[in-house]
């Protein structure tokens, strides 16, 4: 089966089918650095991070860049107001962000540019100057130079709106009668008083680039004229990336990206995230919840992307009952993948596969949905061969390798969890309690080691431990 996908800009679900067809490049905006993603942001890095693992899987290479917003207007008023320089407040969210995504196991992009590389600036410069010499751009009474979106027929295409909506129902700033349509969009912004010593020499005079732009000029940079795939959240569409689409085509006069994909809003409890509402949650938030970022990362990646995820604690609780069910399977698997010797009642009961079902799943639009709840059959259907007595070992081990492979795109193995010092003794002193026939030093010692978080099981091979709550 070909992959396909949803494109946003035809509103179809079309086969997949990159210029190259081993390699996909692909751009993914990144985060603006002036304060901490917060987990709608994650939902979308999430969900570029399953659709590159699958196409990995598919046998793709994948090139995926990803932008790094580090100037803007929000990035410029935070350094103002604890008074420190640019790149020093924006420096903490973009390690900040990093170290997000790898609590979350998003793959690195191959580069994350940002905007404020003099390279890059050198290129949107380059790019806005093309633009004005066809007539695209203009340098208004402000002294910005604004894209001339009439002159580009398919402006608002992607977003699948027409131009006199935006004509009708836009309200007019102090600062927008400079414009020559209320639509035009800021690729050159002028230096103002609010910049502070953020300003770049241009031959529009000093000022700063839009962030359209940006990722026009990164995007291209990086990746060349044509992009196979373009992500983002339903937030970006209008008008980042339309505009995206008129700067980058008008400069080029190719066909900027083969397949747009967005990604549905995170809600929480049914409401649209604010910090007003106090359901604003940045990851740290929901790790000092007692969560881990595989949680995390499961609670995210369960929806399919399209679909709107509606972020609740339930939901986080079921997140940790249905990687408990995984771990358990796992072990027990692993266990009964080295009974090698053991005789079945009868053998081969459950087939060892090479099922593809769960790839089949996501190759259509990455329906997460359906590859998960093939995932948790076969969790169902195999646990009943093991109660059973039914699973021989080497069937065991093709479900394992069957695993392997599909851990692949979802990393969602449970980490050989490091067992704190303190815990370890514990154990220990328990061991010899029991060795000793102690059973009410060991009780007492069990319940220690769970006011510490960790549940200890004992079994023929020893005691086992697990973090509580982990099934
Ligand atoms: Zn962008």
């Amino acid at each position: 089966m070909a992959l396909r996908f949803f494109n946003t800009y035809s509103r179809t679900i079309e086969e997949f089918a990159p210029r190259d067809p081993t390699k996909v490049d692909m751009y993914t905006c990144g985060p603006t650095v002036y304060s901490r993603a917060h987990i709608g942001n994650f939902r979308a890095y999430v969900f570029e991070d399953l659709l590159q693992r699958h196409l990995e899987a598919r046998g793709f290479e994948v090139h995926r860049v990803m932008n790094i917003t580090d100037v803007d207007d929000k990035t410029i008023r935070g350094a103002r107001e604890v008074g420190v320089p640019l790149q020093k407040f924006t420096e903490q969210f973009k390690q900040a962000f990093f170290k997000d995504i790898e609590k979350l196991r998003i793959k690195r992009a191959d580069e994350f540019p940002g905007a404020t590389d003099q390279h890059y600036i050198d290129r949107m410069i380059s790019m806005i100057g093309t633009l004005i010499s066809r007539g695209l751009a203009y340098q208004a009474e402000d002294k910005s130079v604004y894209f001339r979106i009439n002159k580009f027929p398919n402006y608002g295409k992607l977003a699948h709106f027409d131009l006199t909506q935006l004509q009708s129902t836009g309200r007019v700033r102090h600062d927008e009668y400079d414009k020559e349509h209320i639509g035009d969009f800021a690729l050159w912004k002028a230096w103002d008083g609010e910049d502070g010593d953020v300003a770049w020499e241009s031959p529009w005079g000093r000022g700063r680039p839009g962030w359209h732009i940006e990722c026009s000029a990164m995007a291209t940079a990086l990746l060349g004229d044509e992009i196979d795939i373009h992500c983002g959240g339903v937030d970006n569409i209008f008008p980042h990336h339309e505009a995206e689409i008129a700067q980058s085509e008008g400069v080029t006069g190719k066909k900027f990206v083969r397949l747009w994909l967005h990604c549905a809003h995170l809600l929480v409890d049914g409401q649209k995230m604010s910090k007003s509402l106090g359901n604003f949650y940045t990851l740290p938030d929901v790790l000092a919840k007692g969560y881990t970022g595989r949680e995390i990362r499961y609670a995210l990646i369960r929806v399919h992307y399209r679909t709107p995820l509606n972020f609740t604690w339930e939901g986080m609780t079921e997140a940790r009952l249905s990687l408990g069910r995984i771990d358990a399977w796992l072990e027990r698997l692993r266990e009964c993948a080295q009974e090698e010797n053991v005789q079945r009642s009868t053998p081969n009961a459950q087939r060892p596969i090479e099922e593809s079902e769960f790839e089949n799943a996501l190759d259509d639009d990455l329906n997460i949905s359906a590859a998960l709840g093939f995932l948790f059959e076969t969790i169902r259907g195999t646990n009943r061969a093991m109660d059973q007595n039914a699973l021989d070992a080497p069937s065991a081990n093709a479900w394992l390798t069957w695993w392997n492979r599909i851990n692949g795109v979802l990393a969602l193995e449970k980490e050989g969890e490091k067992i704190p010092a303190d815990v370890m003794k514990l154990v220990e002193e328990r061991e010899r309690a029991r060795a000793a026939k102690d059973w009410r030093k060991s009780d007492e010692l069990r319940d220690k080691i769970a006011g510490l978080g960790w549940e200890v099981r004992d079994s023929k091979d020893g005691p086992k431990l697990a973090r509580r709550g982990s099934g």
